[in-house]
């Protein structure tokens, strides 16, 4: 029989790794509900050489289904290790305090989801590290910031709302340069469509909430990345505390079997949407990667050639309209987050976004009209007729 390596969609369904020694061979990962284990004279040497590293002692430190889920994430983003964590936020927070050392210093892109920016801009100050940010697509300002000196470069691979491609392997080679650790955010980009560590960089981040999971049914996070740097972020995690309860990480892991047939499928239609809405007379501007008029249209086709499952655009009538509009469409859900089986679509103005000015709006490029759907399951006529009857209802919005 070949014995190829396993490819992306076998490894989502779960049949690359063999189940751990003494699990039946179920074809779902139970769930180890229980947060403490039995211990005998090999768990309690173990404790006291590595300090538990080997031994199922308590579920805040190490727990079987997480680790399973962990295994899978890992695989997907061909690395050595993952971490899971009980949200994005909570996966970020705990690998930057890891990462950066008293005093130490983050260049990160400007675009990034607002609690992050928060995270950066408050919390790590308070922490006495600091943060320093750069537009994303400039790469002197890369060079400079990081000429500095610097610890970590964050990034998100695809930002939000704009949808403005990373050039992944420039600022990686940057990093390294620099000896300075490069981070991603993939939360939008997941392995299925793009991978950031084989582009060179050393972790990769998710909210497992958007498509790893992929049903809006569980908040979780992960990274992944090699051993020898995730070793300190798990000496974190077990101190911080933000880990993964076991029933979650068993539904992440279901999730993540129709990865590559759920977000192949998904941006099919979002491409379809997007060349659709470029045509409409009450569309100002759709930003979608594959687009001619897409900034980033060729690092797009070469890094993401799928262009991915996310659209924004902006209706002309303003941020009046785009409400009227999110009141009218009955397929798609008015709603944050993204990256279900739902269609979800939001205002970034008044949701992800809220809390910035105007003009940190328009220097975003989230001009007032703007909207960022999630493009889910359902079938794509039925999308675009439900878009093409809100635009209609909605037309008198924009002529007053
Ligand atoms: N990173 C990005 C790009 C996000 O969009 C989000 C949430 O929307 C997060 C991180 C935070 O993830 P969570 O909500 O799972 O904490």
């Amino acid at each position: 029989m070949n014995r190829q390596r396993p490819r992306m969609a076998t490894i989502a369904v779960g049949g690359a790794e063999p189940p751990p020694r003494g699990w039946p061979a179920g074809m779902a990962t139970p769930v180890f509900g229980s947060v403490t284990y039995e211990l005998d004279g090999d768990a309690y040497a173990d404790i006291a050489r590595t300090g538990g590293t080997d031994t199922w002692w308590y579920s805040r430190l190490r727990n079987p289904t997480v680790e399973a889920a962990a295994a899978k994430v890992a695989a997907l983003e061909g690395a050595e290790r993952a971490l899971l964590f009980s949200s994005g936020m909570a996966a970020i927070a705990t690998t930057l305090l890891a990462l950066l050392p008293p005093g130490g210093r983050v260049v990160a892109a400007r675009d990034l989801y607002g609690d992050v920016f928060t995270l950066l801009c408050n919390e790590l100050p308070r922490h006495g590290r600091s943060a320093d940010f750069v537009a994303i697509d400039d790469h002197e300002g890369w060079r400079r910031e990081l000429a500095r000196g610097a610890d970590l470069l964050y990034v998100e691979t695809l930002s939000n709302p704009m949808l403005r491609v990373a050039d992944l392997p420039a600022l990686a080679a940057m990093a390294r340069q620099f000896d300075t650790l490069a981070l991603a955010d993939a939360t939008f980009t997941p392995p299925s469509l793009l991978r950031s560590l084989d582009l060179g960089f050393d972790l990769v981040l998710h909210s497992a909430t958007k498509f790893l999971n992929g049903h809006s049914d569980v908040v979780a996070g992960a990274v992944a990345g090699s051993s020898a740097i995730l070793e300190a972020v798990a000496a974190e995690a077990s101190i911080l505390g933000g880990c993964l309860d076991p029933h979650a990480a068993s539904m992440l892991d279901r999730g993540l079997k129709t990865l590559v047939i759920r977000t192949e499928h998904q941006s099919a239609s979002a491409y379809t949407l997007a060349d659709r809405l470029s045509r409409h007379p009450e569309i100002e501007h759709v930003a979608y990667p594959l687009l001619d008029t897409h900034p980033d249209q060729a690092l797009a086709k070469d890094l993401l050639p799928a262009g991915g499952a996310i659209v924004s655009f902006r209706v002309s009538g303003g941020d009046e309209r785009a409400l009227a509009l999110l009141d009218a469409v009955v397929v798609i859900h008015q709603a944050t987050s993204l990256g279900g089986v739902e269609s979800l679509a939001s205002a970034p103005h008044n949701t992800s976004h809220l809390g910035l000015s105007a003009a940190e709006l328009a220097a975003a490029g989230i001009l007032p009209g703007t909207i960022r759907l999630s493009v889910g399951l359902e079938d794509v006529d039925d999308l675009i007729a439900d878009l093409d009857s809100a635009l209609r209802q909605t037309s008198t919005v924009s002529s007053r």
